[in-house]
Order: structure tokens, then sequence, then C-alpha cells
């Protein structure tokens, strides 16, 4: 019998766990989209949080904004989108499917990465190698195919009611960033943060969250002067690389840098790099990236809309248009490398058990509280009491009288609870209660007056 992924074991954890389910499943689902069980919605606001409190609220030079998912048509001409945002293509001749040109090159080991290549370096590579489909038929030529999702707002659905969904989150910003710098009285350098949601009509959908159609994007785009753009490139990236390794406690050997080769970057892009995560045996893969933009994205608005979104320097007097370091990252890669990063297996056969190691604040419940029999009113009484006070300081905390301990334990592993805290006879005589480690599955006993510190620390930590 073949083991089953490591891709393949979280999958089944998510959905058996309830934090993520296929999303329309009683239908068969649905290609590429997913939604967040109660489980996944509590971990998806902590690394929310984490993020914000890392990427906002610890900085003075950063404020966050959320816009809308419509905008004016035009946006998306002058982003270059309606123009460019395409991924190449070729079809399978006889089941007629469709694959990505690069996904196919790399795969089939010929390049690492085939993402800047042009149609013609496509087709001469597919042509020399004889390069097949994944079900062994001849391909065609390749093509570029838009990925942006259209829809119609109005009364008829024509030419003049076209929309798009945002195929990037980050162009709410750049519409904004006039707004926000007056009515906040910014002074450069400042950025603007946003969690926004993206739509991307993806052709190669796998990998479970890592490529879907709909997902949301986190960035922070910071505005500086064209002089300092290179010193707050280099500090942006830096930046980046503590946030994963140290903030979110993702262990180090799983994070790494990928430099956009000359070919890949777009024209006006002066550097950029992509933050890679080790998704176990699909390698490293993207998960961030940063993007030395140069004045792109300003200009190209200012000209498409006719707004003046020049800056004026104060102190010199100068008007120039602000360049722009990006931090692009996703969600759902963010939360796929949270759960890879935290997953863990111990032990064998009876005794195997398999627990999320998530730094204790990004943990859907902070804790968990159990009496030890469930038909023993004096000790429901009492972990209820616990419970109030647990809950009005670390809320959400988990509450389970089902079953016995044990399987308590196990499923509170699952689900990443640091902390399980147990009142049994003995609570009742001294005081004290059974706090078991989920890392360690080791059990202590603590006086009941002193869980409120011991879980704060635990949480700092
Ligand atoms: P890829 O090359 O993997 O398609 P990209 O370079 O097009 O990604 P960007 O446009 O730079 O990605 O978007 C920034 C971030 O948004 C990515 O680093 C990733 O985390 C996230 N992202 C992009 N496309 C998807 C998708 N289809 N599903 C989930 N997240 C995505």
């Amino acid at each position: 019998m073949t083991q089953p992924s490591l891709m393949e074991k979280i999958v089944s954890l998510c959905k058996r766990r309830g934090f993520v389910f296929p999303s329309s499943e009683i239908y068969g689902g649905f290609a590429a989209t997913y939604d967040f069980g109660p489980m996944g919605f509590l971990l998806k606001k902590n690394i929310e949080k984490a993020w914000r409190r890392w990427n906002v609220e610890m900085r003075e030079d950063v404020v966050e904004i959320e816009g809308a998912i419509f905008m004016h048509p035009r946006v998306w001409e002058a982003s270059g989108h309606v123009g460019g945002f395409a991924d190449v293509l070729v079809e399978d001749m006889v089941t007629h499917k469709r694959y990505r040109a690069d996904h196919l090159i790399e795969e089939a080991g010929l390049l690492e990465n085939a993402g800047g290549l042009s149609l013609q370096e496509i087709d001469d590579l597919i042509r020399s190698h004889g390069l097949r489909s994944p079900d062994g038929n001849p391909v065609s030529s390749a093509k570029k195919f838009n990925q942006l999702v259209k829809t119609h707002l109005g009364a008829t659905e024509d030419d003049t009611t076209l929309v798009y969904l945002k195929g990037e989150s980050c162009q709410n910003i750049y519409l904004n960033f006039k707004l926000v710098q007056e009515t906040m009285r910014l002074k450069l350098p400042f950025g603007i943060a946003q969690i926004g949601k993206a739509f991307r009509n993806e052709i190669t959908v796998k990998n479970f969250l890592f490529r879907t159609r709909e997902f949301e994007q986190m960035d922070v785009q910071y505005f500086c002067r064209p002089a300092d753009a290179d010193r707050y490139y280099e500090e942006w990236k830096e930046n980046r690389w503590k946030f994963y390794t140290e903030f979110m406690g993702f262990s180090a050997e799983n994070v790494r840098w990928r430099q956009h080769s000359p070919e890949e970057r777009a024209f006006y892009a002066k550097d950029a790099w992509d933050v890679q995560y080790r998704f176990g045996e699909i390698g490293f893969q993207e998960i961030e990236g940063i993007h030395h933009r140069s004045d792109y994205d300003l200009t190209q608005h200012q000209k498409f809309s006719g707004t003046d979104l020049s800056y004026l320097d104060q102190e010199t007097g100068d008007r120039f248009i602000p360049y722009i370091v990006e931090c692009s990252g996703g969600f759902n890669r963010l939360f796929l490398s949270a759960m890879f990063d935290a997953y863990r297996e111990e032990g064998e056969g009876d005794k195997k058990r398999v627990y999320l190691a998530f730094k204790p604040s990004l943990a859907p419940y902070k804790a968990a509280v159990f009496p030890l029999l469930a038909n023993k009113p004096q000790l429901v009484e009492k972990a209820k009491a616990i419970f109030s006070i647990l809950d009005s300081r670390f809320s959400p905390i988990a509450w389970d009288d089902r079953g016995n301990i044990g399987k308590r334990y196990y499923a509170q592993d699952e689900i990443g609870t640091p902390w399980c805290v147990t009142v049994d006879f003995q609570t009742l005589e001294d005081g004290t209660v059974t706090v078991r480690d989920r890392d360690t599955a080791e059990q202590k006993r603590l006086p009941i007056k002193e869980l409120t510190t011991f879980i704060q620390t635990g949480l700092s930590s």
C-alpha cells in the first residue's frame, strides 16, 4: 500500500477536523474553490490578526484599507491586465484539455522555471523534446489565455456593462494612494496595507489551497522617494524573512528566496524575489512576491484616469510620482504553509498521534476544558466555572465532555489546542487541575488560580 503524501494527510485532516471543505461538496464540488469550516475560520482570523499586527499595528508608517471588489473597468486596462494578464496554454489534441505550458515544461524537467518564455520558445521546446500532455497525447502550439474573471453589472449584457472581478487586490491601494495620503496627512515613505479578494481563471488547478480561483491577497505597498527605493526594497526583504521565520515561527529550513530572472520580470520592475515555502513532496513554491515596481502603477493610473497622482515634497518643493516596493502574499498559501509547518506525527500503531504544533496565538482554541466525567455534576460545575474564567480572558476556549479523556486529547491535538485542562476529583479537594501540553503530551497539576498566568505566559512566548 502506498503511503499518503504529506499534502494528502493535510487535506484529509483539514476536512475531518473542520478546517477546509471543498466548495459545493453536496453538488460534487467545484474546482479550485474551498470553504473554511469552523476551525479553519478561527485559524484564518488568527493568521490575519498576526499579519495585521506585524505589518500594520507594530509600525508607525503603514495604514490599512479595505477596497471594493468592483472597480472601474479602465483600471484593468491601465494595470495591463486586459492586455497582458495571460497564462500560456497548450491544448491536448485528443482530449482538448488545456494545460499551462510553463508547468508542462517544468514538470518534464526541461527547465526549473519556464515562466518567462516567449510563445516561440515554448513551441520550440515542445517540438524539439516531443513533449506530450499528461494523458500522453500531442499538444497544440502555445496560445495566450486571459485570466481575468468577467461579469456584467447593469441592465444589459453587452460591452458597455462589462466589468472584471479583481485580478489582483492591490489595485485599490494605487487608486486610493492620493486620498489616503491627503486624508491621513502622510509623508513619504509610508505604506498602505490590504487584505482583499482576488479572482483568477486558473487553468492548472491542483494542490488544494495552493492554486485556487478565488483567494485573498495580503499586500503592503510601500511608497517612497525614487532615490530611497533600493534601500527600502532591501529593508522589506529582510522584514519578510523575519515575518515568516520569527513572527509566524516557521522553520527556517522550509523557507527560502528565489530571484526572478530578467526575462521573467515585468519590463518596469527593477528587481523581484519570491519567498518560497517547502510544501512537502511538491517542494519549494512561491508564497509571496517582493517587487521593486518603480513608478509604473501610479504613472499608469495617472495616464488612464487623467488625475494627478504626483506627490509634493513640502521640504524640497519637488513634485514626483513615488516609487513602490510591493510585498504581495496570498492568504491561502499562508494558511497552507501554517498547516504544513505545524503538522506532526508521533509514535506507532495505537500510540500514534497527530498534532498541529501551531504557535499558541495562532491556534483556533487557546485551551480546552474538560470535566473528567460528564455524569458527575460537581465536576461539570467546577469545569464550567473554569471555562468561564478562561473564556473571558482567552476566548475562544473549547469545551468537551464527550467520550473518554484520551479521545478528547486526540481531537484537541489534531486541531492544535496548546493546553487541555481537566477537572477531576482531586480538583474538588485541593483546587488543582491537570494541564496537558499538546507538544510533549506531558501532564502536570496546577492550582486553578495559576491557570490564567500560565496560559498568558505561553501565549506570549
Ligand atoms: P503563480 O506564479 O504561482 O501563479 P503569481 O506570481 O501570479 O503566482 P502574484 O500575482 O505575484 O502571484 O500574487 C501574489 C501572491 O498571491 C502569490 O505569492 C500567492 O501567494 C498568491 N496567489 C496568486 N495566485 C494564486 C492562486 N491562484 N491561488 C492562491 N494564491 C494565489
